[in-house]
C-alpha cells in the first residue's frame, strides 16, 4: 500500500473501470493522484524491494529460525504475508555481491611473484638489521649471517633470482605462442600448411587465443592473471544463477518418487530460499574473518566453525522440513545431493574460468 491521496473521481486510470475502494476490482491497480514527489517515488521503490512495512522482517525471522518452512508455505499458496522469493534472492545476492566485490578485489600486487620476491628479501633484511643492532661481538655477527642463510637467505650480492622474464604464477602459454606475434601471422602460416598439417580445431582457437591473449597484453603475465582472475570472480552471480536449476533438477531426481506432489518450481524455490540464506550466512561468516584478522581473537575461529556447523545442519532440517521423509532419508539424499552439487560445481567452474579467459 501506497501514502499517496486517493484520486476523488472513481474510474480506474490504467483500465477505467469504476472503482469501488481503494483498488480497481479489474486490474488491481491502486487508485490515487498520479503526480508523485521524487522522494516519495524513492521510499516507494525502497517499500517495493524489502517490504519494509512488515513483512520483510517477518520472513526474514521465518527463514532464519524455521528452515524450510518458508518454501512449504509457498508450495501450499499462502505467499501473501512473505516476501516472493525471487524478489528477496535478487535484493540479498546484490548485497552479497556489492559486499563481495568491494572486499575481494584482486590487483596486480597480489599476484606478482617479483613483489612476493621483494617482499621477502625485505623481510630477511629487517630481521637481519635488528639481530646485528642486537649483537655485540663479531662472532655474534656471524653466528647470525650463519642462521639467516640456514633459513634460506643469500646476501645480497647474490641475491634473488630474477623473475622479470618469468610468467607470473599463472602461464596462458597454451600453443605454441612464441613462436608467433600475431594472430594474422599465425594464421597466414596455417593457410600455408598442406590440409593434414594444419593445427585441429580447438588447438587452432587455443592457441589464437593465447597469441591475441600475449598481444593485447605485450606478454604482461601479470596483468593478464589480475584481468582473469576479476573476470571470473564478476562471473559468480551468473554461475549461481546458472547452478540453480541443475541442483532442482538434482532434488527432481532425488525425490522422483514424490513428483506428483513436487514440482520442478517447488524445488526451484527450496533452492531459492537455501540460497539467500547461505549470502546471509556467508556474510556473518565474512564479517567474523574479518574481525579475526584485526582483532587475533582465537576464540572466532570457534565460532566460524560452529556456525559451519550450523549452516550445514540448517541446509539438512530445512530439508527434512520441506520433504517430510524421516531422518535416514533425509540424511542419505543430502549427501548424495551435496556431491552431486560440489561435483557439477568444479564443472561450472571449469565452464566459467574458460568463458573469463574469452572475455579478457
Ligand atoms: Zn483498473
Amino acid at each position: 500500500m501506497s501514502h499517496s491521496p486517493l484520486r476523488k473521481e472513481t474510474d480506474c486510470l490504467n483500465c477505467g473501470a469504476i472503482v469501488l475502494g481503494r483498488y480497481c476490482h479489474v486490474c488491481g491497480q491502486e487508485n490515487v493522484e498520479p503526480k508523485e514527489t521524487f522522494w516519495h517515488m524513492f521510499t516507494h521503490f525502497l517499500y517495493d524491494i524489502t517490504h519494509f512495512d512488515g513483512s520483510f522482517f517477518v520472513t526474514l525471522k521465518d527463514l532464519l529460525f524455521k528452515p524450510g518452512f518458508l518454501s512449504r508455505e509457498y508450495m501450499l499458496g499462502r505467499r501473501k504475508k512473505y516476501l516472493h522469493p525471487v524478489r528477496m534472492y535478487v535484493f540479498t545476492s546484490a548485497v552479497f555481491f556489492l559486499i563481495f566485490f568491494s572486499l575481494f578485489h584482486v590487483s596486480e600486487d597480489d599476484i606478482s611473484i617479483k613483489n612476493q620476491a621483494t617482499k621477502v628479501k625485505d623481510g630477511f633484511n629487517t630481521i637481519k638489521e635488528e639481530a646485528y643492532k642486537n649483537a655485540k661481538t663479531k662472532k655474534d655477527s656471524i653466528e647470525i649471517m650463519n642462521g639467516l642463510e640456514l633459513l634460506g637467505y643469500k646476501d645480497s650480492t647474490e641475491n634473488f633470482p630474477d623473475h622479470d622474464d618469468e610468467p607470473g604464477g599463472l602461464s596462458f602459454s597454451l600453443g605454441r605462442t612464441t613462436d608467433y606475434a600475431t594472430v594474422k601471422e599465425y594464421d597466414s602460416v596455417q593457410n600455408s600448411l598442406p590440409k593434414n598439417k594444419k593445427d585441429g580445431g580447438i588447438t587452432r582457437m587455443m592457441t589464437r587465443k593465447s597469441i591475441a591473449l600475449n598481444e593485447k597484453y605485450k606478454g604482461d603475465q601479470t596483468r593478464m592473471a589480475t584481468e582473469l582472475i576479476n573476470k571470473f570472480l564478476h562471473s559468480f552471480p551468473y554461475l549461481l544463477f546458472v547452478s540453480l536449476p541443475l541442483y532442482a533438477l538434482f532434488l527432481k531426481l532425488l525425490y522422483i518418487r514424490h513428483r506428483k506432489q513436487y514440482y520442478f518450481a517447488d524445488h526451484g524455490v527450496f533452492l531459492i530460499h537455501l540460497y539467500v540464506f547461505s549470502f546471509l550466512f556467508m556474510l556473518c561468516y565474512i564479517g567474523l574473518d574479518k574481525l579475526a584478522k584485526k582483532t587475533d581473537w582465537g576464540f572466532i575461529g570457534i565460532i566460524e566453525a560452529i556456525l559451519i556447523l550450523t549452516g550445514l545442519f540448517y541446509a539438512l532440517k530445512a530439508m527434512k522440513n520441506f520433504y517430510r521423509q524421516g531422518w535416514g532419508k533425509t540424511i542419505l539424499k543430502f549427501i548424495i545431493f551435496n556431491i552431486l552439487c560440489l561435483v557439477s560445481l568444479v564443472f561450472l567452474f571449469v565452464v566459467f574460468f574458460s568463458f573469463s579467459i574469452y572475455q579478457i
